[in-house]
């Protein structure tokens, strides 16, 4: 038997992750590599740092990336704020709060769970009668960009009844970092972490963490130890941060993964954190308005819908599985199911970084609308026109 080099095929990315990268980041992966400990890569991990600072909005000291994906930054959160016993109430609307659960437990906590339906946001009113009725929770924990729906929850609101109620707030911003305004400082974000391969476009395999002061603290005092060694933050910091200017050896970074998260975080800087968001709005709504011109619908309602994510619900008799393989088979374009109660039954159309442009928004809505039209599901013509309508109405807006 005989192996050749692997050579994958060019896609475009508009499912719930990975995005498309930008080439300067599959560059920079490409670079010598140098030691983990070589004063070139300390000087780049400070800078790696700082830009997650500006990236999550915050001045936290802890701030670092996990080298593993982000449901390592989601474990890492759980293992070192979690203590056996520890009552942590855990918001469930779609599939991630789910799994902010069974790390509770896996931890030896006990989740109070509040539900929402799939689709919806965390209702925070649900959560103040929960912290109410439990007033000996120490956590609360729950997700911001919710993938498996498109649905956005209002971090500031839940940080504030946390607080109120004497509870750390934790909270997973995998798919809203870059994306949707996230402002860890203001509104009182005690742990959060995120993945790199979503709205800051780099390749997979990295996830930003912080942790506030009040979250170090708790860290800091607990009784037990970290049942995870790897992600141990006292570990962790030693390498990341170290101890009268000495960094001790934890694990080996990945260092041309680390080239790429800091060349995307560049390109964030770039743009600016302001001006990245209005972009993933303004594809979201062109998107929407081909969507809607062929006659589809959201699964969110509006005011609540993730721009990043956009789960649209499969119209009636049609085989949501054969619309994505004609999609990957004919236009090269992947598109994502749906999970859970929605499997089979939505549509996740990602508009992640570098994937939220305006030449992807076109491709989409036509190659979906022909191959729905070809299934005599949509007639055809619809989707395009609506859009390049959207992109001219927000030009004109702005020019005004
Ligand atoms: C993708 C995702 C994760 C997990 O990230 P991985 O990098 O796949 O491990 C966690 N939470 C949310 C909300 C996500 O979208």
């Amino acid at each position: 038997m005989t192996f050749s080099s692997f050579a994958p095929p060019v896609r475009t990315l508009m499912g719930p992750g990975p995005s498309d990268v930008d080439p300067r980041v599959l560059a920079a992966m490409s670079r010598p590599i140098i030691g983990h400990l070589d004063p070139a890569f300390i000087a780049m991990m400070e800078e790696v740092r700082e830009m997650m600072r500006y990236a999550f909005q915050t001045q936290n000291a802890l701030t670092l990336p996990i080298s593993a994906p982000g449901s390592a930054g989601m474990e890492a959160c759980f293992a070192n704020l979690v203590e056996p016993g520890d009552k942590v109430i855990v918001c469930i609307n779609g599939v991630f709060g789910g799994r902010m659960k069974e790390n509770v437990e896996r931890c030896g906590g006990t989740a109070i769970v509040v539900e929402d339906d799939w689709g919806q946001p965390v209702s925070p009113a649900k959560v103040e009668a929960a912290l109410a009725e439990h007033p000996d929770a120490r956590i609360l924990a729950f997700v911001h960009a919710e993938t498996s729906t498109g649905a956005c929850s209002d971090v500031q609101a839940l940080c504030e009844l946390a607080h109120r109620h004497g509870c750390l707030s934790l909270v997973d911003t995998v798919t809203s970092l870059g994306g949707s305004p996230l402002h860890v400082d203001d509104w009182g974000v005690d742990a959060v972490y995120s993945g790199s391969q979503k709205c800051l476009s780099c390749t997979p395999g990295l996830s930003p963490v912080s942790f506030s002061e009040a979250a170090i603290e708790r860290i800091r005092t607990r009784r037990t130890r970290v049942q995870s060694w790897f992600l141990d933050m006292n570990l962790v910091m030693g390498y990341w941060i170290g101890a009268g200017g000495k960094r001790a050896y934890h694990h080996t970074a990945p260092v041309n993964a680390l080239y790429a998260l800091h060349e995307a975080l560049v390109i964030l800087h770039e743009e600016g954190l302001e001006a990245s968001w209005a972009r993933h709005q303004r594809h979201h709504q062109a998107l929407r308005a081909g969507i809607e011109a062929m006659g589809l619908r959201f699964l969110v309602d509006a005011p609540h819908r993730l721009p990043q994510l956009n789960a649209i619900l499969v119209p009636d008799g049609v085989d949501e599985a054969a619309v994505r393989k004609a999609l990957l088979d004919h236009y090269s374009l992947e598109i994502g199911a749906g999970l859970g109660p929605y499997a089979g039954r939505i549509w996740r159309i990602g508009l992640m970084g570098q994937a939220a442009n305006e030449r992807n928004v076109l491709l989409c809505l036509s190659a979906l609308e022909s191959v729905l039209a070809d299934m005599g599901a949509v007639s055809s013509g619809q989707a395009v026109p609506a859009a390049h309508a959207a992109y001219r109405g927000a030009a004109q807006a702005k020019a005004a």
